[in-house]
């Protein structure tokens, strides 16, 4: 194995089990290091009978009290002010304030110091270098990057990288493509939504983006559509380019990557501690193939430690080690739906990404889409909003009639399609929601 394929080739090829003894040994670090640091935290390991020294094995770590968004927002507003008592540094050694986007609630604060920033730029630069990203790489950042993490690490990561980097983030869309083809820029990193959103705009400015523009390695992060495999080859297509997902969130950092193979999520766990659970009975699961919500450490997060967060993201390992040599497990299908998510639509367990994969897979529709759950008297009624093609408005009978027969084998639900102009559903620059829930609670 040719050893410039890896970022840290001592950590990425390690034999599972010295893997696994690092990380029960980072796992007691980080978990010292709260316990001392953070009275948040101490309250919280106190209050269940726990100490460092208790910390000896993986069953030890799963009698560690899980963490979730409603603590985090519980804590912060008070002193140290905006962080409250979860902080575990004195407040002038946080050097970046971060927040999360705030769509499900109040947004949670994240405090960073320097070596935070370090450790998170290290953790985006194993993805981006297995990804191929390499010096003399001309990196473009289409996107406003402010007090929201997204694109923040992937621009400190391409400079540790080597890459150079042009931040595209005041631009328009236009703008932002004109600059691309001018610069020659050959990598890109932005959300799926706004990856096929611009190719749209470029097509309309009369530019052919696999022809006329020289991209051809693009990170996604945000949103699943990496992992969908009708969405990434949409995006592929469109930009003659290879497409890769990259996953994190503000408050964990970012923990997994695909690599050049295309074939699942690897894990970062050389920094990172990720747990299956049993979504009913919260036991844990190691066995590949079946699904279960996921827990995460941070295994080098300093200022605001993030031990055991219950994400309420749905995944599930998978069976086999990869091919590109990395001992690093990997999650099958990428991240493959939100807990908080799943509904119960005339009585069927709904996940809304499934039908991300049948709209995209036909390719008389556009992009976008968006599904709308409403009640009528006692009865759910489920709508799907679609684009048709123009070319395509000819055969919208026998469109709908497939669109309908797929959905129905996919999800096990009737739906009302409505079609649209293409073009006129919203499009965001940002995380997009496609799922309007506006059944009364
Ligand atoms: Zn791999």
């Amino acid at each position: 194995m040719n050893s410039n394929e890896f970022w840290n080739p001592v950590l990425e090829t390690m034999p599972r089990e010295k893997l696994q003894k690092l990380q029960l040994k980072k796992f007691k670090e980080i978990f010292s290091w709260a316990y001392e640091h953070s009275k948040f935290y101490r309250k919280l390991y106190s209050d269940a009978g726990l100490e460092p020294c208790d910390i000896k094995t993986f069953d030890d770590i799963r009698k560690v009290p899980k963490i979730e968004k409603s603590m985090l927002r519980g804590a912060q507003g008070k002193d140290p002010f905006p962080y409250g008592d979860m902080l575990a540094v004195p407040l002038n050694e946080v050097t970046a304030y971060r927040q999360t986007s705030g769509t499900t609630g109040q947004p949670v604060y994240q405090a960073d110091s320097w070596p935070d920033v370090e450790s998170g730029t290290e953790a985006y630069a194993y993805g981006m270098w297995a990804q191929g990203y390499r010096p003399g790489d001309r990196v473009f950042v289409p996107f406003g990057y402010n007090i929201f993490v997204a694109f923040w690490a992937y621009h400190y990561a391409a400079e540790k990288i080597g890459c150079e980097v042009i931040p595209g983030g005041v631009l328009n869309t236009e703008a932002r493509i004109l600059k691309m083809q001018e610069l020659h820029a050959t990598a890109m990193g932005a959300t799926p939504t706004y990856v096929l959103g611009m190719a749209d705009t470029a097509r309309k400015m009369g530019i052919n983006p696999p022809k006329d523009l020289s991209i051809r390695k693009i990170t996604v992060a945000g949103e699943p559509g990496g992992s969908i495999p009708a969405t990434r080859k949409r995006m592929e297509d469109a930009w003659g380019a290879k497409v890769y997902d990259q996953v994190g969130s503000t408050e964990i950092g970012h923990w997994g990557w695909e690599c050049r193979q295309q074939a699942g999520l690897h894990v970062n766990e050389g920094m990172f501690l990720v747990e299956i659970e049993d979504i009913e009975t919260g036991k844990p699961i190691d066995k590949p193939g079946q699904r279960g919500k996921m827990v995460a450490t941070n295994l080098n997060r300093l200022a605001q430690p993030c031990i055991r967060f219950d994400v309420k993201d749905i995944i599930q390992w998978h069976p086999e080690q990869c091919t590109c040599g990395r001992t690093y497990r990997r999650l099958d299908g990428g991240v493959l739906g939100r807990a908080d998510d799943i509904t119960k639509v005339k009585g069927v367990l709904f996940a809304p990404g499934a039908v991300e994969e049948v709209v995209r897979n036909m390719p008389q529709l556009g992009d976008e889409y968006l599904i709308v759950v409403t009640k009528k008297g006692d009865i759910d009624d489920i709508t799907l909003k679609v684009e048709i093609k123009p070319e395509y408005k000819k055969d919208e009978v026998s469109i709908k009639a497939k669109l309908t027969d797929q959905l129905r084998l996919i999800t096990n639900l009737g739906y009302n399609i409505e079609f649209h102009e293409y073009g006129s559903l919203p499009r965001s620059q940002a995380k997009s929601r496609r799922f309007l829930d506006m059944r009364p609670h």
